[in-house]
């Protein structure tokens, strides 16, 4: 078998689709995106695609290192979520071609179903509650709230105090059986997630996400320290020797992103290391339906996983959701906050092709917003 063409496909709200194709007909899809940077990621999968056209798409691990390490110049959000996305497509085709689901081939199902937790907003402590009363009641066992917007680098006290209301509210409508966590986005710094990490302990979130930027890694060992609560860190962390230093700084949950950290072999291989220093994985996935079956595949076969982030029906997701992309929605719909294990061949979805061309180009690039502080300074989104 040989690949002979990679489209992609620019498609609402703001994510980019791989296809690769082969001489036998079978094709496989990917999700090689950042947010924000679709069209450079785009061009980095048709600059990557010339290592694969012509070639046998079986032999994953050689494309991934070739792909990875055959430019010299390596890393960062940009070649490996290109790098992620294609890979994603050759593990597709290889489960497809074979007539398993990719979590066979990596050793098979570790669990029967999949935790996942559902996103909630509101900027006060009642609307917390009533959005975190409405997951509770669609079945979710477990919701995730940003802990701020825009954050002062010291927090005045009723900056600091509203964080802690807010999980208070969230807590209060939990009760001890379900959970929340909580991201700080990386809009606090050392300083500030110091202070306000022992006050949110007494509500105990199942993780406090990003509590520092991930350029401040070789900080997180003192904020962790300094945290009576468990630490999650990763979206913005792309390969094994990334997540290394997080690791070592005593992290709870690491959340590779199968979209950004080069797909499922190098999430694969995270979660490995992340097994050696007792450390569970949450994935990451704030993105679309290939993204999420590729998350799936590894959440069923990884030993360590701990819960599955999900965007499915919410509030960011302008223009179009991921259901809108994929035939079989059942694959994607959730039993009591849980996902079921997938038994289609790959990646275990059926993308809908023609919904994808049709969408292709349809809207401009979405871009991060950028925030400013009250004195006209950038502040961190
Ligand atoms: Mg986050």
């Amino acid at each position: 078998m040989q690949i002979t063409r990679v489209e992609t496909f620019a498609v609402p709200p703001r994510w980019l689709l791989c296809r690769v194709e082969t001489d036998e007909g079978v094709v496989g899809w990917g999700e090689p995106v950042v947010e924000g940077r679709a069209a450079t990621v785009r061009t980095a999968v048709h600059e990557l695609a010339e290592l694969l056209v012509g070639r046998d798409p079986s032999r994953i691990e050689d494309h991934w290192q070739v792909m990875t390490r055959g430019s010299f110049y390596r890393g960062g959000p940009v070649l490996s979520s290109a790098v992620a996305g294609l890979d994603q497509a050759l593990w597709d085709i290889a489960g497809k071609t074979l007539g398993v689901p990719v979590h066979v081939l990596l050793g098979g199902p570790v669990r029967d179903r999949v935790r996942a937790y559902s996103w909630v907003g509101g900027d006060e402590p009642a609307e917390i509650a009533d959005a975190v009363a409405a997951q509770v009641e669609a079945g979710f066992t477990a919701v995730k709230m940003n802990a701020s917007g825009r954050m002062n680098r010291l927090g005045t006290v009723s900056e600091l105090s509203h964080v802690v209301r807010r999980a208070e509210a969230a807590r209060e409508v939990l009760g001890p059986d379900r959970d929340f966590a909580i991201d700080f986005h990386g809009r606090f710094t050392r300083a500030n997630a110091r202070r306000l990490l022992p006050l949110l302990a007494p509500t105990a979130p199942l993780f406090v996400e990003e509590p520092v930027l991930p350029e401040y890694t070789h900080l997180l060992g003192d904020v962790v320290a300094a945290a009576p609560v468990p630490v999650a860190t990763g979206e913005r962390l792309y390969s094994r020797t990334d997540v290394l230093p997080a690791l070592r700084s005593g992290i709870a949950v690491v959340q590779p992103d199968l979209s950004h950290a080069g797909g499922i072999s190098e999430v694969r291989r995270i979660a490995s290391l992340a097994e050696t220093f007792d450390v569970l994985v949450a994935p990451h996935c704030p993105l679309g339906p290939v993204s999420l079956a590729a998350s799936l595949q590894i959440a069923f076969s990884t030993p360590n996983f701990l819960i599955q982030e999900q965007s499915i029906g919410i509030h960011y997701n302008s223009g179009a959701e991921v259901l809108d992309y994929v035939v079989d929605r059942e694959v994607f719909r959730f039993h009591e906050g849980h996902f079921l294990r997938p038994t289609a061949p790959g990646l275990g979805i059926e993308v809908d092709e023609r919904a994808v061309r049709r969408a292709d180009g349809g809207t401009p690039d979405w871009r991060g917003p950028v925030w400013r502080h009250d004195d006209g300074s950038f502040a961190e989104w």
